[in-house]
């Protein structure tokens, strides 16, 4: 079936003109990061009470604490010294690393935009804005217009910045996507079309920002890639051709439970149309696909005609 492929390696192809540089940048303050950190240990007294009933209940992991000489003594303002001490390390090694981000701004900014232009046609964001913050929650997201791209996802990894590109390459492709809802050219999806949307959404934000990790996080979860794959296709299968809007709604609302289902998805979609047709096909595909992400699945659906070996998709 490779005969039928267009795409070839060395296709020439003109990259994207990405120009960020009128997008407004912010970071959260240090004191922002110190409070996150801090914020348990401001009332003393009520933290030394809580660690009287939290000693009460971890007697046992206490006195090995003790014994392997991690602790001095199971005193509760012993406690408070080792905690509050750790508290103050993590928030220092935080600030370092978000005043190392500040200081590669640019370089950072021109990578992302090079990557992005891979892809995506000539693009000067109308609407965007980036906020490099952190937050306990260890993911990066988009709100609206804005791009939050959570600092401490990428302290403690192998080679930090690489990482946050990637992530970031991943949420500015959202923006990108979104962008038409914003300026009212489109009806921002609900229901099937949500899913829809969904799938070429997170679908083009994997193919742009590396998409390694999702195989790799498949299999760290002892799942066999391409049976989960076929699984995830049968369970979007299944949502679309119910046509239910209330099994949507849900749906959508607790995405995590299903976006690892959409990931796998949406990235063997979005590859294969690429793979097919080219980038430079492939790209006034996507572009058009921003008002309507259905071209993309029906694009699909004629290859899976052409590669009967495919998974299918039905809606
Ligand atoms: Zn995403």
């Amino acid at each position: 079936m490779d005969s039928e492929k267009q795409y070839l390696d060395d296709e020439p192809t003109q990259e994207g003109l990405i120009d960020l540089s009128s997008v407004p940048i912010e970071f959260c303050t240090d004191e922002f990061i110190g409070d996150l950190y801090l914020k348990q240990y401001k009332d003393k007294e009520k933290w030394l009470r809580e660690q009287r009933v939290r000693n009460e209940l971890h007697r046992e992991e206490l006195v090995k604490a003790v014994q392997a000489g991690i602790l001095k003594d199971s005193n509760p303002e012993t406690i408070w010294q080792r905690s509050i001490g750790m508290a103050n390390k993590r928030k220092k090694v935080l600030i370092e690393f978000k005043h190392e981000i500040e200081i590669k701004k640019d370089s950072i900014i021109a990578e992302v935009a090079k990557r992005l232009g891979k892809y995506l046609p000539d693009w000067s964001p109308k609407f965007a804005k980036i906020l490099f913050t952190m937050e306990q929650s260890y993911t990066c997201w988009c709100k609206n217009n804005d791009a939050y791209i959570n600092l401490l996802v990428f302290v403690d990894v192998d080679d930090p910045i690489e990482k946050l590109i990637q992530y970031f390459v991943h949420e500015m492709t959202h923006l990108w996507m979104q962008e038409p809802y914003f300026s009212q050219e489109a009806v921002y999806p609900s229901g099937k079309d949500r899913l829809i949307y969904s799938l070429v959404n997170e679908g083009f934000a994997l193919l742009n920002g590396g998409k390694a990790s999702i195989k790799e996080l498949q299999e760290q979860l002892g799942r066999n890639y391409k049976e989960y794959t076929e699984e995830s296709f049968a369970f979007i299968n299944d949502r679309l051709t119910k046509n239910n809007p209330e099994e949507f709604e849900k749906m959508m609302q607790k995405e995590s439970t299903c976006l690892d289902k959409i990931y796998l998805v949406g990235v063997k979609i979005v590859e294969t149309v690429l793979e097919y047709d080219g980038v430079e096909k492939f790209r006034a595909l996507i572009t058009q696909a921003r008002k309507d992400p259905s071209l993309i699945i029906k694009r699909y659906q004629e290859i899976c005609e052409i590669n009967k070996d495919l998974p299918k998709i039905y809606f």
